[in-house]
């Protein structure tokens, strides 16, 4: 997988075809067909997105924590309606995006009887962008947020060592007339997997982004990873929205705090064994039937007054790139993915 990140041709593939490659890798090292098929749809999603940094190049942490018996790829997770709005998932070691999946009934029934549902999943591994798990409601005319923590690796502000995870949260909403509008954010000041593509591609890190395994600010993406850690965003205040996400995902839930994740006998996992927190709600509740329509006017206003884009515009006008001409990939990633999906090597 070494070649993974070399520069080389790009080719354009046809997105199903990717999906089903990754859904035979996925299979390949272990995991159920549903299990494989939802998380190659979100992995191939992210790659024709622009989210790179969840894409395929996620693919060498996915096998290695399957390969290590870290994250359970066959998992059933166990779904328990604990009140009406209120939804208890344990993922059972599994990966967070089939656990949602499998929740998926008992969300549409707890936000049609009472406009709103609480999803508290624990026992989940998130490796992924969390955009594909709110959309899809704002595309149903409902509201959603979510939030995920993950493995320590984000120092508290002022602090030397690190406790959060880059705990991104996610917020989705329908815009009349309009694509969803989706913000998704890490709490670091960087996402880890970017980090990681700065390291590939040994560039610095703007300043500010982290601190190496002494606690000293560091622009080196190999400082930050070895050891070291990023600072969260914003200060002490995204400080302490780090602060609420660890504790909505990973406390609330039931699940692990960042820091308490240990890969013990399973050398090269790399899939946070953690939490996620979802909250659905149907704005209809709100008592204004033109939500929608104030979602727009605002999306508006806020380009009127200067503002470049809005949050997700750039993943939409890739997606409908990639639906034309197909998903970019370089020929030695696609020759990699091949090999893993066909040996396993
Ligand atoms: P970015 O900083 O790239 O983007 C954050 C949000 O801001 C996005 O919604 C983005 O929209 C929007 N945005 C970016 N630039 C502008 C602009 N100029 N004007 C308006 N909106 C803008 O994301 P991060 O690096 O913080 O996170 C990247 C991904 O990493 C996320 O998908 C996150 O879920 C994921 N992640 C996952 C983790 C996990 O444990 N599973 C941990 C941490 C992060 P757009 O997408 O259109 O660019």
């Amino acid at each position: 997988m070494t070649g993974m990140t070399a520069e080389h041709a790009e080719i354009r593939v046809d997105f199903h075809a990717l999906k089903s490659l990754l859904s035979d890798i996925f299979s390949r090292y272990g995991t159920s067909p549903s299990t494989a098929d939802i998380l190659a749809a979100n992995c191939a999603g992210c790659e024709r997105d622009g989210a790179i940094s969840h894409g395929i190049f996620r693919i060498p942490g996915y096998v290695a924590s399957l390969r290590t018996g870290w994250v359970d790829g066959t998992a059933v997770p166990d779904i328990v309606g604990v009140s009406p709005s209120f939804i208890r998932v344990d993922a059972r070691n599994g990966f967070a995006q089939p656990a949602l999946a499998a929740a998926a009934r008992a969300i549409d029934g707890a936000v049609e009887s009472t406009g709103v549902a609480i999803v508290a999943t624990r026992n989940s591994h998130h490796f992924s962008a969390l955009w594909p798990d709110v959309e899809p409601f704002a595309r149903r005319g409902l509201v959603a947020i979510s939030f995920v923590n993950g493995l320590a690796n984000v120092v508290p502000h002022g602090g030397r060592s690190p406790v959060y995870g880059t705990n991104p949260m996610a917020f989705a909403t329908p815009v009349a007339g309009a694509e969803p509008l989706v913000v998704d954010q890490a709490t670091s000041v960087m996402a880890n997997g970017e980090v990681r593509l700065h390291a590939l591609a040994n560039t610095p890190l703007p300043p500010g982004t982290g601190v190496d395994s002494d606690g000293n600010p560091s622009t080196d993406p190999h400082a930050v990873l070895a050891g070291g850690a990023l600072n969260a965003f914003g200060g002490y205040k995204g400080s302490s929205i780090a602060l609420m996400v660890e504790l909505m995902a990973g406390a609330l839930t039931g699940g692990q705090l960042s820091f308490e994740n240990d890969f013990g006998d399973c050398v090269g996992a790399q899939t946070p064994k953690a939490g996620q927190l979802l909250i659905v709600i149907d704005p209809r509740r709100g008592g204004n039937s033109q939500f929608a329509q104030r979602v727009a006017l605002l999306c508006g206003r806020l380009l009127d007054a200067g503002q470049e884009r809005l949050p997700g515009e750039r993943r939409y006008r890739n997606r409908a790139n990639a639906e034309r001409f197909g998903v970019p990939i370089s020929e030695e990633k696609l020759f990699h993915l091949k090999a893993l999906a066909a040996n396993g090597t």
